[in-house]
């Protein structure tokens, strides 16, 4: 049968029944997927080795007790999106653009999900009423460069509904940018339609996707062909990736799926470090191994595939690059890719 034809798995059962759980762990699991939502679509289920018990897909989808254990510092919002929220919908954390958080529902849920506590079914999204009041903040305020479609993934969303938010937006005259977060092209590529792929393109402002992928093996030819598919029609492609342990903790791994991006067409933006949601330290590695997996990348892969590290500082911060730094406090001296260091001279004073 084909992934289409299949039914995306959201108990514990059903994905016993297709054998990514032993039936023994069933108990456990479900008091995970009372907690957070699971779903695990046809094309990622077939990207799923059973026999191999550290299969980096499932690693991401299949839950596991161990997010029934909270350890101190993780948080029920991670990256302090309330704090920032002065309407619902809308979080307003830095001075030039906003996210837009239109849907609480995705076609896949994440393990590591730093919105796990947000998202699921059932939740619902914004309401005519509050997408109007969210919309009216953007209008009101022209500081508003660029507005951040997120969710959830807004492109669960119909491409009807998509089509009416982007026409919206794009009628505010100082909103010039729409970004959309997705991880729905890997999740689902057969929906991403010529319709939805219509509904997100607009004359007068530039449109972005910035897809979510963390593995290698997750750029099917199906996903490719579905990015390929919003890259043609006009739309750039960026990507954000998650470091996880166990996932794509090593250079090679990390590697390889920087280049695949880039050879979709998709530049690598950001590499995320695991935000402290709740149930998630199985899944987070330390700052460090990042670190030193940015080092690996550093001169031996194309510029094209080096992305930003990223730490989303805990309280509602913001983002901050997390390095490594190559240049010395003083900017004396600066490292190569090499590891050796090389004089920089002060800059003399002009007059
Ligand atoms: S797709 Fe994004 S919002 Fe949805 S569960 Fe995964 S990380 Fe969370």
């Amino acid at each position: 049968m084909s992934a289409t034809a299949r039914k995306t798995l959201r108990t514990p059962s059903a994905l016993a029944a297709a054998q990514l759980v032993p039936r023994d762990r069933l108990a456990a699991l479900e008091q995970v997927a009372a907690r957070y939502a699971v779903a695990i679509t046809p094309a990622l289920a077939d990207l799923i080795d059973p026999s191999d018990p550290h299969d980096p897909i499932a690693r991401q989808f299949v839950p596991d007790a161990r997010e029934l254990l909270m350890e101190p510092g993780e948080s029920h919002d991670p990256i302090g999106d309330d704090v920032h929220s002065p309407v619902e919908g809308i979080v307003h954390r830095y001075p030039d653009r906003v996210l837009l958080k239109l849907v609480n529902a995705c076609a896949v849920y994440c393990r590591f999900c730093f919105r796990r506590e947000m998202v699921g079914p059932g939740r619902g999204g914004l309401a005519p009423a509050a997408l109007d009041k969210a919309l009216a903040y953007i209008e009101n305020h022209p500081e508003i460069w660029e507005v951040i479609l997120t969710g959830g993934d807004p492109l669960v969303l119909s491409a009807r509904r998509l089509k009416d938010v982007v026409t919206r937006l794009a009628a505010i005259a100082h909103v010039k940018v729409i970004r959309v977060h997705t991880r729905l092209p890997v999740a689902a590529p057969e929906r991403v339609t010529a319709a939805l792929v219509r509904a997100l393109r607009t004359d007068d402002k530039a449109t972005f996707v910035v897809l979510h992928a963390n593995h290698p093996r997750e750029l099917t030819a199906q996903v490719r062909a579905a990015c390929a598919r919003l890259i043609d029609a006009g739309i750039p492609m960026l990507s954000q990736s998650v470091l996880l342990r166990g996932v794509n903790d090593d250079a090679q791994t990390l590697g390889a799926l920087l280049r695949a991006l880039v050879e979709c067409r998709i530049k690598p933006y950001y590499l995320h470090h695991a935000d402290l949601a709740p149930g998630t330290a199985h899944l987070r590695t330390p700052i460090a191994t990042g670190q030193s997996l940015m080092r690996a990348l550093h001169g031996r892969y194309s510029g094209l595939c080096q992305p930003c590290y990223v730490l989303d500082i805990p309280g509602g911060h913001g983002k901050s690059p997390i390095g490594p730094g190559y240049l010395s406090a003083d900017c004396s001296t600066v490292e190569d890719f090499n590891g050796r260091r090389h004089a920089y001279p002060p800059l003399r004073s002009a007059d």
